[in-house]
């Protein structure tokens, strides 16, 4: 029997997805984000897809996941977010570093002398994120003297573009604003980027010259109220996974490790060939659902490495021909990321990486099962 998590992922969806975040920044250039495997969608799949639909760029976090796609034979441009190491792969594989320091600069600049061309960089400024990047004008300026640097582009990251209160995205861009004057006045029109999916949705302000969405590609909202969920988008992932044996449990049975969850009637369970082995967080235990032939089932009793129980007394005749959907639509029902994430105190892109991760993905055009709602 195959363990763990099917993931079926929806290209159309993708596609409807990137149409609809287009027409949201008037038709802006798009830098998909496809870091982390498309955040557990598969990267080198979504990378092919962008590169068709003809987004502006791609960006990952490391080298090696840029490395990964050119082996998969994309010949997008990729704007390498994090990584200021492995300078001469950047020239190699034709890759965009994104900029955070003057040691970066100069090692860039050295490489590229060497190999007798002009590199193009983007440079990160770091206006409230307190991670990494430029927080110098002076620096900003220096690295224009480089010869072997071309700076096409200006970046940054906003830290809470996904809270209705939008006085710090404000400061952010004020802040980002003032060092692309001060660019300007040299002369320098770098393309100017800082939206994330939230600042796509929610701030027209923040959408300079182009912008870099992740989550809002495969249909997740990033923002957590109710009130501010994006109906058209349509999630791409569909998760299920095996039902191994349906069992009667009399009333008062405990299931499960340390006896957690104990049956307060005659029980019909399920055992499910999922469990925190293959990114079924245990945080689920007792409180996520799996919806079998497209009713609710709740999860009883802890979440195994290999096994999760769930009770499918109400739920009428199951056998192990039927599947366990953990994430995604079934009939009527659905169970969304957001759901899952906060059974789990974690936000909806930690759920899609755990199961997209060690999912086995199947990937389909024809729209699974219709309208999802985020
Ligand atoms: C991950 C990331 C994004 C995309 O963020 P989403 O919230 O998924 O849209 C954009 N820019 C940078 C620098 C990132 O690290």
């Amino acid at each position: 029997m195959r363990r763990g998590i099917t993931a079926e992922i929806d290209l159309d969806a993708a596609l409807k997805n990137l149409e609809l975040l287009r027409e949201a920044v008037k038709g802006l250039p798009v830098i998909a984000v496809v870091k982390a495997d498309a955040y557990g969608h598969g990267a080198a799949e979504l990378a092919r897809l962008y590169e068709d639909a003809e987004v502006h760029a791609l960006a990952v976090a490391f080298v090696p996941e840029a490395e990964e796609l050119r082996e998969a034979g994309i010949k997008a441009p990729i704007l390498v977010l994090f990584d200021n190491t492995e300078h001469e792969k950047y020239l190699k594989l034709n890759l965009t570093p994104v900029i955070h320091d003057m040691k970066a600069a100069e090692a860039f600049s050295l490489e590229a002398e060497k190999k007798g061309v002009v590199l193009d960089v983007h440079i990160k400024v770091d206006t409230g994120m307190g991670r990494v990047g430029f927080n110098d004008e002076k620096e900003i300026l220096q690295v224009l003297d480089l010869k072997n640097l071309n700076v096409v582009g200006l970046m940054s990251h906003l830290s809470e573009a996904d809270l209705a209160d939008m006085e710090f995205v404000d400061l952010q861009l004020k802040r980002f604003n003032g060092i692309k004057q001060s660019l300007h006045k040299k002369g320098l029109k770098p393309m100017c980027h800082i939206a994330n999916s939230a600042a796509v949705l929610a701030c027209p302000d923040a959408h300079l010259d182009a912008v870099r969405p992740g989550l809002a590609l495969y249909g997740i909202s990033p923002f957590a109220g109710e009130d501010r969920r994006i109906p058209a988008l349509r999630p791409m992932m569909r998760a299920k996974a095996r039902i191994l044996t349906v069992r009667r449990l009399k009333a008062d049975t405990p299931v499960s490790y340390s006896r957690t969850f104990i049956t307060k009637r005659p029980t019909l369970a399920a055992a499910l060939a999922v469990g925190y082995a293959d990114g079924y967080n245990r945080l689920f235990s007792n409180s996520a659902s799996v919806l079998i032939k497209g009713k609710r089932a709740p999860v009883i009793g802890r979440v195994c490495m290999d096994l999760t129980m769930a009770d499918v007394t109400d739920i009428g005749e199951v056998s192990e021909r039927d599947e366990a959907v953990l994430l995604g639509r079934d009939g009527d029902e659905s169970i969304t990321a957001l759901e899952l994430a906060e059974k789990a105190s974690t936000i909806p892109y930690e759920i899609l990486l755990s199961f997209g991760k060690n999912a086995r993905r199947l990937y389909s055009r024809i729209p699974l099962t219709g309208e999802h709602p985020v």
